[in-house]
């Protein structure tokens, strides 16, 4: 069986010839190699090869030292009950607490709060239907119920692990305020130098319109900033990035490697993935992008219908659309966000 190890050897061998390769092409290849052999699409990049460079970057992130990783409330739950769906969590919990033992800080983000305490409330109080889109007071008061059962069963699944993770909850406030800004990174840093992993979401039981980020796919990219994490992984219910709409246009490309982020992409998003338990859409997605991206950081958008994708991109396995670090020394965090108002 080949150990990992050799499939490392084996893939710096190859990335060796690859790099050879780009290095002798001449720009005049450039236009018909923007088709990858799969049917997929990379963007137009300096080196005229987009598909050789995203592999040739892919694996550099087997060497990113702080990962944050984001998982949405529908990555979480059994669609057909609403309840949380052990197995994926196992696995997630698993693939996490590996990532740790190789010597990475990482950091989760998990959504499901509401989706959660919202089941948990509906089956005690038989009759009960909890619209999705009921007023704010309920869902806090779900998101109250649902937080603690959610961190319930992080805790459990990780102690199986052997691993310590904490709570973390914050809101757009404790970003905006220096102080709380202040004391939010003093208690990240503090948490990795005790080797716990933090498990983070939106203060949501005490977060109304104005004080909240909204989603946590801004959410885990302002983390990422923050912290200087270096790959931010976004576990989704989506595939990655296509040129349109695949549910609606047969004709959408995916698009697997973003060198640069710009008007042209943005344009691209879409304001749902269809999921019903969530709130990032393709937009948000691209928001985050453009945070973690301008701040330094990697980022892949990735689908978690099997969460031991974790480890295949950290590996340098071609998932998802890679959005590549493009660090903007005059991005600010706190100007972003009000820009986002
Ligand atoms: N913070 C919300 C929750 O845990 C989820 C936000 C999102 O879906 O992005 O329920």
């Amino acid at each position: 069986m080949e150990t990992n190890q050799s499939v490392n050897s084996r893939m710096d061998s190859d990335l060796e010839v690859l790099e050879m390769d780009l290095s002798k092409k001449n720009s005049s290849d450039r236009k018909s190699d923007l088709m990858t052999s799969g049917g997929q699409k990379s963007v137009e990049t300096e080196s005229g090869d987009p598909s050789t460079e995203n592999m040739i970057y892919r694996a550099k992130l087997r060497d990113r030292k702080r990962i944050v990783v984001k998982v949405g409330s529908s990555s979480l739950l059994h669609s057909s009950t609403g309840r949380l769906d052990y197995h994926k969590i196992d696995v997630l919990v698993r693939e996490l607490s590996d990532l740790k033992n190789r010597g990475k800080d990482v950091i989760l983000v998990s959504s499901g709060a509401t989706a959660v305490g919202r089941e948990v409330i509906r089956r005690t109080h038989a009759g009960t239907t909890l619209a999705e889109d009921s007023p704010i007071t309920v869902k806090q008061a779900c998101s109250a119920v649902g937080q603690a059962r959610l961190m319930m069963t992080y805790q459990r699944f990780f102690t199986d692990y052997n691993q310590i993770s904490g709570q973390v909850l914050m809101t757009k406030n404790t970003i905006g305020d220096p102080l709380s800004k202040y004391n939010l990174c003093n208690t990240f840093n503090e948490l990795l130098k005790f080797d716990v992993i933090p498990i983070v979401n939106e203060n949501d039981s005490v977060a109304t319109y104005e004080y909240s980020v909204g989603d946590n796919d801004n959410l885990s990219a302002m983390v990422a900033s923050l912290m200087n994490a270096d790959l931010l992984i976004l576990l989704s219910d989506v595939d990655g990035l296509y040129t349109d709409d695949p549910r609606v246009n047969p004709d959408a490309t995916f698009i697997e490697y973003v060198p640069r982020l710009d008007e042209n992409l943005m344009k691209m998003a879409k304001g749902t993935t269809g999921s019903s338990s969530g709130t990032g859409g393709m937009s948000t997605k691209l928001q985050a992008a453009m945070i973690a991206t301008q701040s330094g950081c990697d980022m892949v958008i990735v689908n978690s219908r099997h969460m031991k994708v974790i480890h295949e991109v950290v590996q340098g396995r071609n998932h998802g659309t890679l959005f590549r670090a493009n660090l903007n020394p005059d991005f600010d965090l706190q100007d972003h966000l009000e820009s986002m108002e």
